[in-house]
C-alpha cells in the first residue's frame, strides 16, 4: 500500500514538472514480491537463530523451575512459621529467605543467558564492612528481595503456562520433522517417504518458524519482567551513588587532615625548637654565627610553610573545579626558553647540574595558559635539578612532531624512580624517597598539582623512568593552528 502511493507520489511530482504522459499505476513494475521474500526470509531466520531455542528451553524449563522455588519457599515459610516459637523456626525463616536469595540469583542469571534480558544487580556493593545480622536486616528492608520473592513466587504459574505452551507449540511441527525424516532414513527414498518431507515436513518448518516467533515474544515480555522485578531500582541505584560519592569525598578529607597536620609537625617543631633557643637567658644563648644560622633555617621553614599553605589552596580549588586557567593559542618555545634561563644560573651555581633546552626550528603552537604552562613547567625542571646529582644535565625538549597534541618532555640524568614509585607519583603527598627530601624538600605535592594543571588545560601527563639513569616527564598539550 504504501510502496504504491509513493510511486503515486512520484508520478505526480515529475508530472508537475515535465507533464509526460500519466503513468498508470497498474504499469509501475512490480516489487511486492521482493518485500515478500525479504518478510519471509525474516520469517524463517529466527530457524538458525540461537536465542530462539535458548528462549524456548527456558520457557521449557520455567514449570519445573517454579514448582521447585514455590515447594520449597512455602513449605519452608510454612514450617518456620509454626516453629517460630523455638529457635529453630527462625533459623528455618532465615534459610528461606537465603534460599530465596540464591533462587533468585540464578533466576536472573537464567534470564541474563537464555533471554537476553538486561537486569541490574540484585543488591548493590556494601559500602563498609558490616555484622551478618547487620547485612541480614538490611537484605530484609531491600525492596529487591521482595519484589524478587514475588517473583519466585509467579514464576509458578507463568512456569504452567509458559512449559504448556512451548510443548504446544513444538511438539506437533518437531514431530512433523522428526516422523518423515526418519522414515526416509528407515524406509529409503521413496514416493511414500518424499511426499512426507513435503506434507507435513515443509508445514512443520513453517510451524516451527511461527511457534518460535511466539515463544519469542513471551520470552521478550517475561525477560522485561525479570528485570523489573530481580535488578536493583535506578532511584536506589542513584541513593547508592550518591552515597558512595560523598563517602570517597569524606575519607579523601579526612586523609587530606591527616596528611597535612603530619607534614605540618615538622617544620613548625624545628622553627620551635630553633625560635626558643634563641629565647634562652644570654648565658646559654647560641653565639651569633649560631645564632644567625639558626634563624636562616626558620626562614627556610617558613618559607616552605608559606609554600605548603600555596599547595593546599591549589588542591583545595582543583576539588571544586576552581582552578582558573585561561586557555588561548600559546607559542611553547619561548616559554621552555624563558624557564629553562630562568633556572640555569641556579642549578649550576648551587647543584652543578646544566640545564638545557631544545626547541623545534618551527613555531609549536599549543592550547595553554601561558603562567600555568609556566609554572608546571618550572616545578618539572627544579624536580629534575633536585634529583640530578653534580655534574647532571637537564634537558627540556619541544619535539615537532606533527600530530592533535604538542609534546614538552623533561628529562634528566639522575636517581630515577622505581616503577612501584612511579605509579604513585602524581598522587597527592608521595614522595618516592621519604627520607631524602621529607626534612627539606617539598611536601608530595608538586607533581599532582602540576597534573591538575595541565589536566584543566585540556591536557595530560606521564612519566617515565629508569632508576639510576634518570626520568622524563612529558607534558601533552592540544596543538593550536599553526600562525
Ligand atoms: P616534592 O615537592 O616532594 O618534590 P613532587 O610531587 O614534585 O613533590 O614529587 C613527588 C616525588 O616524586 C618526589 O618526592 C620525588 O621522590 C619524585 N620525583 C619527582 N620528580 C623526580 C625526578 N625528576 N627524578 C626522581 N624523582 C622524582
Amino acid at each position: 500500500m504504501v510502496y504504491l502511493l509513493d510511486r503515486k507520489m512520484e508520478t505526480t511530482a515529475t508530472e508537475a514538472q515535465d507533464a509526460p504522459p500519466p503513468t498508470p499505476v497498474a504499469e509501475v513494475p512490480p516489487r511486492p514480491p521482493a518485500i515478500q521474500s525479504e518478510w519471509v526470509k525474516r520469517f524463517l531466520h529466527i530457524l538458525i537463530e540461537p536465542r530462539a531455542y535458548l528462549t524456548a528451553l527456558y520457557l521449557l524449563i520455567a514449570f519445573p523451575l517454579g514448582v521447585t522455588y514455590f515447594a520449597f519457599l512455602v513449605a519452608g515459610a510454612v514450617t518456620g512459621a509454626v516453629l517460630s516459637a523455638v529457635l529453630v523456626g527462625i533459623l528455618i525463616l532465615v534459610a528461606v529467605m537465603v534460599a530465596a536469595w540464591g533462587f533468585a540469583l540464578l533466576e536472573r542469571d537464567l534470564a541474563i543467558w537464555l533471554l537476553g534480558a538486561k537486569i541490574a544487580p540484585l543488591s548493590l556493593p556494601n559500602l563498609e564492612v558490616v555484622s551478618t545480622w547487620e547485612m541480614l536486616g538490611r537484605h530484609l528492608r531491600q525492596a529487591t528481595t521482595w519484589r524478587s520473592l514475588a517473583y519466585l513466587l509467579v514464576k509458578l504459574p507463568f512456569g504452567v503456562f509458559a512449559t504448556a505452551i512451548t510443548v504446544a507449540l513444538l511438539g506437533p511441527p518437531i514431530a512433523g520433522i522428526l516422523v518423515p525424516t526418519t522414515r526416509l532414513l528407515a524406509e529409503g527414498p521413496t514416493p511414500y517417504t518424499f511426499s512426507t518431507l513435503i506434507f507435513p515436513g515443509v508445514f512443520s518448518v513453517l510451524g516451527l518458524a511461527l511457534a518460535l516467533h511466539i515463544l519469542g515474544l513471551i520470552g521478550r515480555a517475561w525477560g522485561r519482567f525479570a528485570s523489573d522485578m530481580l535488578g536493583v531500582g535506578v532511584a536506589e541505584r542513584q541513593v547508592w551513588e550518591a552515597r558512595r560519592r560523598a563517602e570517597a569525598a569524606d575519607r579523601s578529607r579526612r586523609e587530606l587532615i591527616m596528611n597535612v597536620s603530619h607534614e605540618l609537625r615538622t617544620p613548625i617543631a624545628s622553627i620551635q625548637a630553633h625560635v626558643d633557643s634563641l629565647l634562652l637567658p644570654e648565658s646559654v644563648r647560641p653565639d651569633a654565627e649560631e645564632t644567625d644560622r639558626r634563624l636562616k633555617v626558620t626562614s627556610a621553614e617558613t618559607r616552605r610553610l608559606a609554600d605548603l599553605i600555596e599547595d593546599l589552596l591549589m588542591l583545595a580549588r582543583a576539588d571544586t573545579d576552581d582552578i582558573k586557567v585561561t586557555i588561548r593559542e600559546v607559542e611553547v618555545g619561548p616559554i621552555v626558553e624563558q624557564v629553562a634561563l630562568a633556572i640555569q644560573p641556579l642549578a649550576r651555581d648551587e647543584r652543578k647540574v646544566t640545564v638545557n633546552y631544545e626547541v623545534a626550528s618551527t613555531a609549536v603552537w599549543a592550547l595553554a595558559d601561558p603562567d600555568r604552562l609556566t609554572q608546571v613547567l618550572t616545578n618539572l625542571v627544579r624536580n629534575a635539578v633536585n634529583y640530578t646529582p653534580e655534574g647532571g644535565v637537564v634537558s627540556i625538549r619541544v619535539p615537532a612532531a606533527g600530530g592533535a597534541h604538542v609534546q614538552i618532555a623533561v628529562s634528566d640524568t639522575g636517581v630515577g624512580i622505581s616503577p612501584a614509585d612511579l605509579e604513585h607519583i602524581f598522587e597527592r603527598f608521595y614522595r618516592a624517597d621519604s627520607s631524602r627530601s621529607r626534612n627539606t624538600g617539598g611536601f608530595g605535592l608538586g607533581l599532582s598539582i602540576a597534573r591538575e594543571l595541565v589536566e584543566a588545560m585540556g591536557g595530560s601527563m606521564s612519566a617515565t623512568s629508569q632508576v639510576g639513569l634518570g626520568s622524563t616527564f612529558w607534558i601533552s598539550l592540544r596543538r593550536a593552528d599553526p600562525h
